[in-house]
């Protein structure tokens, strides 16, 4: 256990001269090198961070620090760091070296975070499990013989058994969330556009977001606020105002209208979950929230859209991998074109070779219209849905995931089994809506259960808010 709850209790004690940062990220060392079985991290940076400690420490006692500081943070290895590795987990990139720094992880630096390292995900953030990783497999901590969920399982595991306080993700289709749930911690995928995704390296472009992971509200909130905004160097990324949503978490007695879809709750829903998820819905109902219920009725094709959408967006954004300008390149090859090809053989792993291959195909002329044509109408029709239900709604309660986090090797030899995992994450990127994951209890196995909650566009706040209250109540 740590000495503090969240950031603001910490930069107390430091204040007061309680904890001193320089030990607690050397205790923070200690304890990823004892938990070095899980594999939550690539890459570890000791210097950098003692040296941080020192400044910070410094700064927070004249009162001078920022927001962040001291703040212990671990960043997903899809994005970049100047002059330090970003490898996406993948052997494509297994020696490249960033040469700026992502704006997220600027903005974290500029509040005087303390970046720990780099965590193991799957291989360009494509995967459920964190199996698809050249740097091998994350334990999940409540159970070493099963997943972390990805993609970013090294996060969440590394956030679950406090190898730093806060970790950043990247969610395209639930890579947050449902980690966050088989890992019994919060996270937070935001509005598309709300987060900058400069020095993101591009899964599927118009699904990437950039969240995080944490052992508290109070700390999701804090790191949201400070990564949120418009951003010269992302066009994507919107003008609209940041909300102050560490001080809104006060307004967490706020009573918001709650909506439950069915269309959530049906085959292939374990019984806990869904007991788990009717046990807080009767809490909140007790303590004054309304209910209704909101229909979407083409969930039933978000994985489908989904899945050809983000991989026709993957086999354009991975093309760059050609052995030529970036990375890997194989030493096999006498013609320009072998080159390519056997650096691409060589240097990608299966999942995402097979991504690569899906979407070269719904894109190809003649499966155009079938396929991506087709799939882009139904996320317009998604998003509709949702659109819908948020005039009548605050936000929609359902279940992370179908399952708790299941044995390593369970899902592997079946693609659309793992991708199945996913069905309840998907339609938030395929709308551009938040959500969120709140651990809501265990499962008879003691694994965590994790309760999503999806809000309209830029309301994030609301999400905070609940989230707090449930924290707090429940
Ligand atoms: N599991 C999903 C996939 O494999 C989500 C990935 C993500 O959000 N990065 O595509």
């Amino acid at each position: 256990m740590l000495p503090y709850k969240c950031i603001s209790e910490k930069i107390q004690k430091i204040k007061s001269g309680e904890i001193s940062l320089n030990e607690n990220v050397i205790s923070f060392f200690n304890k990823i090198d004892e938990h070095k079985d899980l594999n939550a991290y690539n890459f570890l940076f000791k210097e950098d961070a003692l040296k941080q400690a020192v400044l910070v420490q410094n700064k927070i006692k004249q009162g001078t620090a920022g927001k962040l500081a001291g703040m212990v943070i671990a960043v997903k290895d899809v994005l970049s760091m100047k002059d330090k590795p970003l490898t996406c987990s993948s052997n494509i990139l297994r020696d490249f070296t960033s040469v700026y720094t992502a704006t997220t992880v600027q903005k974290l630096i500029d509040e005087d975070a303390v970046i720990i390292g780099k965590t193991n995900c799957d291989e360009f953030a494509m995967g459920s499990s964190n199996e698809n990783s050249a740097f091998g497999n994350v334990l999940n901590p409540y159970d070493k013989t099963r997943v972390p969920g990805g993609s970013s399982g090294g996060s969440a595991a590394a956030v679950s058994a406090r190898l730093c306080d806060v970790a950043l993700g990247t969610d395209t289709g639930g890579s947050i969330r449902q980690p966050a749930s088989f890992c019994g911690i919060y996270g937070v995928k935001p509005t598309y556009g709300r987060v900058s995704r400069y020095g993101l390296t591009a899964f599927a472009s118009s699904f990437d977001s950039i969240g995080c992971f944490a052992n508290s509200v109070e700390d999701m909130a804090a790191v949201m606020e400070v990564m949120s905004g418009r951003d010269e160097l992302d066009t994507t990324s919107s003008p609209n105002d940041v909300p102050p949503y560490t001080a809104e978490l006060n307004n967490a007695d706020k009573k918001f209208t709650i909506g439950i879809a069915e269309d959530y709750f049906g085959d292939g829903l374990s019984p806990e979950i869904k007991k788990a998820i009717d046990k807080l819905l009767k809490h909140l109902k007790v303590n004054g929230y309304e209910t209704a219920a909101v229909t979407l009725p083409y969930s039933k094709y978000t994985i489908a859209a989904y899945y050809i959408l983000t991989t026709a967006e993957a086999s354009s954004n991975l093309a760059r991998y050609d052995g030529a300008h970036y990375g890997f390149r194989s030493n096999e090859s006498s013609a320009l074109i072998d080159m390519y090809r056997n650096s691409r053989t060589e240097g990608f792993g299966t999942e995402v070779k097979r991504r690569i291959m899906l979407g070269t195909y719904v894109l190809s002329a003649g499966y155009y219209d079938a396929y991506y044509r087709k799939a882009q109408k139904v996320r317009r029709l998604i998003k509709t849905d949702f659109d819908n239900a948020f005039q009548k709604v605050d936000m929609i309660l359902t279940p992370t995931t179908p399952t708790t986090a299941f044995k390593i090797g369970e899902n592997i030899s079946d693609p659309l089994q793992m991708y199945l995992n996913d069905i309840y994450t998907t339609s938030a990127n395929l709308a551009g809506i938040p959500g969120i994951n709140v651990p809501v209890g265990k499962d008879s196995k003691g694994l965590p259960i994790g309760a999503q909650l999806l809000a309209g566009q830029f309301n994030e706040s609301k999400l905070f808010q609940i989230a707090k209250f449930i924290e707090s109540t429940f």
